[in-house]
């Protein structure tokens, strides 16, 4: 699944040499990303806007805005601060000041460099990318509560609440699909990998033992008549 997000990632490659943009283009496309192509900086500057770019390569010598001036604009903006950028570089001496001049730069290349180099390491930044977000979504707050999603631990406030691990799952099950309302056979199905219906009272229990352990927090979980389950929406 990874892999496959990986390769819908539309790489942007700002690039005034045919022959490099026509190189790097080619080997892109040849290993699965979608491409878009600027030749100069304010051609650069407005893909950004109209596209949802993943990743930017971007050369330091270009026709008016420089590569650097363009690296500075995106990473200022809000916007597109968090899209990566990886500088080309036609002098080893140039290096220090994409990497000294602290603008954000991700990663950069010196040229000539080669198209399976380039397509590793913009795997590699991609890769890293990924797994802040992954990192970023592993503590869940919904209204008073906070989940660690991966030591598996919740606080009510700054109070540990010690659940069981289906009660965990349970929770996070209905906390991660917040607003939605969920059948006792969904959560039967995702918490437990019943197929069947002959348990549904199991969800009640669980459910009933958990509002219990959640004390104040409890009103989070509410019932939805002849529905199901349903983790509450607004923090009130
Ligand atoms: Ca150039």
């Amino acid at each position: 699944m990874g892999g496959k997000q990986l390769l819908n990632d539309k790489i942007l490659i700002v690039e005034d040499e045919p022959d490099i943009l026509n190189l790097v283009s080619y080997h892109l496309g040849q290993s699965g990303f979608s491409v878009v192509l600027a030749e100069d900086g304010e051609q650069a500057l407005s893909a950004v806007e109209q596209d949802a770019i993943g990743l930017v390569i971007l050369d330091l010598m270009l026709p008016g805005i420089s590569g650097l001036e363009v690296c500075r604009l995106l990473k200022q903006s809000p916007r597109t601060k968090d899209i990566p950028v990886l500088m080309l570089t036609a002098r080893a001496e140039e290096v220090d000041r994409i990497v000294g001049l602290e603008l954000g730069a991700d990663d950069y290349l010196v040229k000539p460099f080669s198209p399976r180099e380039l397509v590793l390491r913009i795997r590699a930044i991609l890769r890293r990318i990924h797994r802040r977000d992954e990192t970023e979504t592993a503590q869940l707050v919904a209204g008073p509560l906070s989940i660690d999603l991966v030591g598996c631990q919740v606080q009510l406030g700054s109070e540990p609440i010690e659940l069981t691990a289906t009660e965990f799952k349970l929770l996070t099950t209905l906390a991660q699909r917040r607003g939605r309302v969920q059948s006792r056979e969904e959560l039967l199905e995702v918490v437990w990998g019943y197929e069947y219906l002959g348990y549904r009272r199991t969800v009640d229990t669980h459910i009933r033992r958990l509002r219990e352990k959640l004390g104040t927090a409890a009103e989070m979980v509410e019932t939805v008549r002849g529905m199901g389950y349903r983790f509450r929406r607004e923090d009130r």
